[in-house]
């Protein structure tokens, strides 16, 4: 009998135990070809089936039209940082960076690098960012390249539930820690980007939808292997893609798939949600969520307790109950429960519950 923990890791985090199980009785022979998937040719017929099907499940699951194309990188979303003004700048600068968070910050510095970016909006108050902007308080410019924006803030326990209007601007998005989590209007976007290891299997490959004309459009003053134009040609597959996370994302989706899609992703999601942050609310103050309410993540619950020493016992005394990985990011301290797809609902009524007994006892 195996033993495993409710995992409120923030990334790699949780991933379906179905899925776990089913890699474990595939691993040694796949579907009978004699050998692990992991020992195939990257451009041989196997291991291109898994492929080319972890793209079309994709498609389906988000409905993802004609217009966009699905494309699998290396060097997870922190690569794609520096890759997107690489690939999609003008000649007058990097985009329009609306900075939510730490992840943000970052995209931003290496934007910096490339090309002049500009700032749309960047308000922390002492460091954290426990609220997003609205409209009206973003400095978007009409001919900037793209702008660019997080749409679940990590660390910081926000999340976008509308979308800025960009007008005729492409919008990119890194939607590393919220993909999937619901449908949405693939068509509003020019990219999405998305590291696996968070919502959509094991890290070692990035996930990226992007509209064909944007690709087209992209540069090619930089190397070959830096650009979108030839990653979509070769369709992903110009050099060895980290063959075992895609067949771990795709492994994901048919477990989206067999679960009623992002509806039923979203019904138990906000469910989730709604019971951690209800505990929080209902306790009298006991514990304290610093984000500003419609803006709240149901992704990465972020929460603090009356002191630092309580923070330490909760985390400390939970962990021996089998609930890990709820230390708060270092920047922002307290506790963080990263809830996503694949976090069951029963462990989050176990973190509840003990959230309860907790508050009581101290
Ligand atoms: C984790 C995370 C990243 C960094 O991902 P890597 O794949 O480790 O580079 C970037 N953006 C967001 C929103 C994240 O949650």
């Amino acid at each position: 009998m195996v033993t495993r923990h409710v995992n409120f890791n923030a990334g790699p985090s949780t991933l379906p135990l179905p899925v776990l199980e089913r890699a474990q009785r595939e691993f040694l022979d796949y579907e009978g070809s004699g050998m692990s998937i992991i020992e195939h040719s990257h451009r041989g017929a196997v291991y291109e089936a898994v492929h080319n099907d972890a793209i079309e499940r994709l498609t389906r699951v988000l409905q993802i039209p004609d217009t966009h194309q699905v494309l699998f990188m290396h060097g997870g979303a922190s690569t794609q940082f520096a890759l997107i003004p690489m690939n999609l700048r003008n000649d007058a600068g990097s985009g329009d960076y609306i900075v939510t968070g730490t992840w943000g910050q970052k995209a931003l510095g290496e934007a910096k690098i490339v090309a002049t970016p500009h700032v749309a909006w960047d308000q922390s108050v002492e460091g954290r960012y426990e609220r997003l902007p609205k409209q009206d308080e973003l400095n978007l410019r009409p001919d900037a390249p793209y702008v660019h924006l997080t749409s679940n803030n990590t660390i910081m326990g926000t999340q976008f539930f509308e979308l800025p209007d960009t007008g005729a601007v492409p919008l990119v998005v890194d939607m590393s820690s919220d993909i999937l989590w619901r449908p949405i209007d693939v068509s509003r976007f020019a990219m999405i980007y998305a590291g696996a290891q968070k919502n959509m299997g094991p890290s070692g490959v990035t996930v990226l939808i992007m509209r064909k004309d944007l690709i087209e459009g992209a540069r090619k003053d930089i190397p070959k292997i830096f650009r979108y134009g030839e990653v979509a040609k070769a369709n992903s597959l110009q050099n060895t893609i980290a063959t075992f996370p895609v067949y771990m994302v795709r492994n994901v989706l048919a477990w989206i798939e067999e679960q009623g899609g992002l509806p039923a992703m979203e019904r138990h999601n906000r469910a989730k949600g709604e019971a951690i942050y209800g505990a929080i609310d209902g306790s009298d103050g006991f514990y304290r969520c610093p984000v500003a309410t419609e803006d709240r993540s149901v992704m990465n619950v972020v929460f603090r307790l009356p002191s630092e020493a309580l923070d330490k016992k909760f985390v400390a005394e939970a962990t021996a109950a089998g609930l890990v990985g709820l230390k708060g990011h270092r920047q922002v301290g307290g506790i963080r429960a990263s809830i996503y797809n694949a976090m069951p609902l029963d462990g989050v009524e176990r973190l509840v519950d003990f959230m309860h007994r907790f508050a009581q006892a101290n």
